[in-house]
């Protein structure tokens, strides 16, 4: 893992951006679950911010390459973003139905990916590991 020192802690999001890239971010910030390049593409039109879905897109990809943004495949293999509150590794508990997300600690997880690299000879670069479900909310709704 790279560590980059920051000596003044801004956030990550707040960092110098184009216009498009502001909207996507701002967008990102109001939006508490995890959502599709294609919904916030909608996100962004509902708001009269003229940003194209390639431009989306790509927005997206560099937020998730500097951290500022999750992104996680869904059981039905999309793409999906959120900009978490948590800066510390942490681990989602999505809604597959709603998208709500609770960030979670990753627990026994953290040492079972030492502990299985370190068998094989590895060294651990990155582990991934989602849980999904449908939240309180929506099994009432669907009763
Ligand atoms: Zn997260
Ligand atoms: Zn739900
Ligand atoms: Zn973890």
């Amino acid at each position: 893992m790279t560590v980059h020192s920051s000596s003044s802690h801004t956030p990550k999001l707040g960092m110098r951006t184009t216009k498009q890239r502001t909207a996507v971010v701002e967008v990102m910030q109001e939006i508490d679950r995890f959502q599709s390049a294609k919904e916030i593409h909608t996100a962004l039109q509902d708001r009269n911010a003229k940003v194209g879905l390639t431009t989306v897109y790509r927005t997206l990809q560099s937020l998730v390459d500097i951290g500022a943004v999750d992104a996680l495949h869904s059981p039905t293999g999309e793409v999906l973003y959120r900009h978490c509150e948590s800066e510390a590794h942490h681990h989602h508990l999505v809604c597959t139905k709603c998208g709500r997300t609770e960030e979670i600690d990753g627990g026994p997880i953290e040492k079972w990916a030492r502990q299985v690299a370190d068998t094989y000879g590895f060294q651990l670069t990155g582990h991934d590991a989602e849980v999904f479900g449908i939240c309180s909310k929506c099994r009432e709704n669907s009763q």
